[in-house]
């Protein structure tokens, strides 16, 4: 089975996530894993607001989640 060709450069360029200076941006597996390890979500699946606050955890994502109508 072919292996699939990370997109590094466009996923950096694409990535919500204002913590730029990450060695993980722009592979988002590694990204994914780092923050599963640690019981966290990557920051792009933050609103912008509670994104800039570098807090990745689960209670901080259910404050965007109470954020939806
Ligand atoms: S979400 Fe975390 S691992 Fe992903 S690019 Fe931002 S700081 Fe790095």
């Amino acid at each position: 089975m072919a292996e699939a060709k990370c997109n590094k450069e466009k996923n950096a360029r694409d990535c919500a996530c204002t913590y730029s200076g990450c060695h993980r941006r722009g592979m988002c597996c590694e990204c994914v894993a780092y923050h599963r390890r640690n019981g966290e979500i990557p920051g792009c699946f933050f609103p912008p607001h509670l994104e800039a606050t570098y807090d990745r955890s689960l209670r901080n994502l259910a404050r965007s989640l109470k954020d939806l109508k």
